[in-house]
């Protein structure tokens, strides 16, 4: 059984309602040893492209609330602290001065805007191919990684593909190979994981983020770092699906998921 959640929203994000007591209960009931909170921060995210939905997280009363929480759930979860960042170039500066002023005990990276634009919107892909949108996203994953290195995982690196003009959510893993090759061995290089995000099983893609390709490749070029997170933005998705992302990172081969403390990787066996 997987040790924590690692990818976590709360009422801290302004896309969840959940109240973060209620995600915690439920940590604890799914008898879980970890509890890990990775709210929103999109620096520079237009609230006019996400229908007024304002993605700053008040990071210092988010942090002190999960200080409180700590104490009280002392003796029944250890409560571990994060944050969803939404990675773009342009903000490397703004990214870097956040990252130095707070301190977490994991960090996602993220791509949630690509040039400001948000590809869950039909907008982002006007005059142009589907493919050719997709190879952008993927691109400004590459892009980003070569501006911003202070996170541990690169989030969801295939959530694009849910939003595609087609609907089908169906796309070619060998259309976008080198440019996966390039983030892949830039990951790695520097240290950095990614993640098995189990969303992509309750939203209709069919298996977890990413597709087993990018774990495949990962793995080839001696990848190690994953964590296992479920993207839940209500308490029923905390840890859901991961049964099934453990028996797939077995598949690929890995012997370990990782979970973080202060930024530093934890390796957990997995359990064939
Ligand atoms: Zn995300
Ligand atoms: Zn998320």
């Amino acid at each position: 059984m997987i040790l924590a959640d690692c990818h976590v929203h709360s009422e801290f994000s302004s896309d969840s309602q959940a109240p973060l007591s209620k995600i915690i209960e439920q940590a604890i009931a799914k008898e879980m040893q970890y509890f890990y909170l990775t709210d929103h921060h999109d620096i520079d995210f237009p609230i006019e492209a996400a229908n007024g939905l304002d993605f700053q997280l008040d990071t210092a009363r988010y942090l002190a609330a999960l200080e409180e929480l700590k104490t009280s759930y002392n003796d029944k979860i250890e409560i571990r602290t994060g944050v969803e960042l939404g990675l773009m170039s342009h903000i490397t500066d703004k990214l870097t001065d956040y990252t130095n002023q707070f301190s977490f005990d994991f960090i996602i990276g993220s791509s949630h805007l690509v040039r400001g634009m948000d590809p869950y919107y039909p907008s982002y892909y006007e005059g142009r191919s589907q493919k050719e949108a997709y190879l952008e996203y993927f691109e400004s994953i590459y892009d980003n990684i070569k501006h911003f290195l202070d996170f541990d995982v690169y989030g969801h690196l295939d959530y694009v593909v849910r939003y595609g003009p087609d609907k089908t959510m169906k796309w070619q893993f060998s259309d976008y190979a080198d440019i996966f090759e390039g983030i892949l061995k830039e990951l790695i290089q520097h240290g950095k994981g990614i993640e098995i995000n189990t969303a992509g099983l309750y939203k209709g893609l069919g298996y977890p983020h990413p597709h087993k390709d990018i774990l495949n490749m990962y793995k080839d070029f001696g990848g190690e770092i994953i964590t296992i997170g479920s993207d839940a933005h209500s308490p029923e998705y905390l840890g859901y699906g991961f049964d099934a992302a453990e028996q797939l990172l077995i598949s690929c081969g890995f012997r370990y998921y990782t979970l973080f403390k202060n930024r530093k990787p934890e390796f957990v066996l997995l359990e064939p």
